[in-house]
């Protein structure tokens, strides 16, 4: 039989992938449509990716598949062609990485989920067949016009808090099964208000249309491929921007510029600012907001505590940070994908003292 998974080290992989001299094009995908069998699925898809050298994460549910993967660039058509031959793929919309080196990854991991968005629902008569309609940037600027037209962010209060759609409303909440209830209370006296939900690439505003409709809700749209493809085709086809701010994304960018405002506030000083930044304390690492000035006085920290601890010896340093790791691994999320530490304006202004004890 096949080997259908890697048996070399990792570190060996990622030497390999530093040494290839291919150019990869880096792209993501996702697909609601209902697998019988998630496991041979999987097993075919890794088969047939991995004879075309992908790399990347792909998750395999029997409500779908979500991949973000890389493909040696010469590969790329080869790629499209054999998605397009697997029954239940045809026509996908690859998403295209820009300003990516395609090093990202270096191993082809695919894993069957219960499900490809976590969402807490355990309600049998729920799926994903009766969904929202698509609207692309056009229809949401076109529908957006109508003042009745309600606006929902599915995304995390950091990433509203620095970019968002004119009017927009967020759910506020960290993480999305909490936010489908949420929205649902937040939404009740507009059942049959037109509703737009939109998210950064659009498989969450798509499976929370597909909660709305199955709660009664009677008019509801979702953004098609999100916030990142609503930026290209407006800028493509000189269209009206209705984005404020910037698009935040989980890389070493934290963050694209979609229009020239500064919507959010450095979380120190309270200045217009919009660049996010993890504290420089290793046993902190939280995410935050900060602007240039308190970047320099508090060397990149969110507090002046955790500057001090900067400047202590490796070995008190090394002991917090132990302390710190404890802590976080008896809070760490769920769904295990391992977000750092995030602020959040709901819970409080600024991290306390003793937040890595606290749960959340
Ligand atoms: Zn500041
Ligand atoms: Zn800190």
């Amino acid at each position: 039989m096949a080997l259908l998974h890697n048996r070399v080290s990792q570190k060996e992989l990622k030497q390999r992938l530093m040494q290839e001299t291919e150019p990869r094009t880096t792209l993501s995908f996702y697909r609601y449509v209902p697998i019988g069998d998630p496991r041979t699925f999987r097993d075919e898809l890794y088969q047939g990716l991995n004879k075309l050298a992908v790399f990347g994460r792909i998750y395999v549910a029997a409500e779908g598949i979500n991949a973000q993967i890389s493909v040696p660039t010469p590969a790329f058509s080869a790629l499209q062609s054999w998605l397009d031959a697997v029954p239940g793929l045809e026509g996908l919309r690859l998403n295209i990485a820009v300003d990516d080196d395609g090093k990202s990854f270096w191993v082809l991991k695919i894993k069957v989920r219960e499900k490809i968005v976590a969402d807490g629902i355990d309600d049998p008569a729920f799926n994903m067949a009766r969904k929202g309609q698509y609207v692309d940037a056009a229809a949401f600027n076109r529908l957006t016009e109508d003042p009745g037209t309600v606006v929902v962010d599915m995304r995390n209060h950091y990433e509203y808090e620095v970019g968002h759609f004119e009017n927009a409303i967020e759910v506020p909440s960290d993480t999305f099964r909490e936010q489908l209830p949420l929205s649902v209370n937040l939404l009740k006296d507009k059942k049959d208000s037109p509703i737009i939900m939109y998210c950064t690439g659009g498989i969450r505003c798509e499976k929370a249309s597909a909660w709305l409709l199955h709660q009664g809700f009677t008019n509801v749209y979702h953004l098609e491929g999100g916030i990142i493809h609503y930026a290209n085709t407006v800028k493509e086809k000189g269209l009206e921007n209705k984005f404020r701010g910037k698009n935040f994304v989980f890389d070493d960018r934290m963050g694209e510029r979609i229009s020239g405002e500064i919507i959010a506030h450095c979380h120190q000083c309270g200045r217009p600012a919009d660049t996010h930044t993890n504290c420089r304390n290793d046993g902190c690492h939280l995410l935050f907001i900060q602007c240039a000035d308190c970047a320099a006085r508090y060397e990149g920290c969110c507090s002046a505590d955790c500057r001090d601890t900067l400047h202590l010896p490796e070995d008190e340093r090394r002991e917090r940070r132990q302390a710190a790791a404890r802590a976080a691994g008896e809070t760490a999320s769920e769904d295990g994908e391992g977000l750092p530490h995030v602020f959040n304006k709901s819970r409080s202004r600024l991290r306390l003292p003793d937040r890595h004890a606290e749960k959340d």
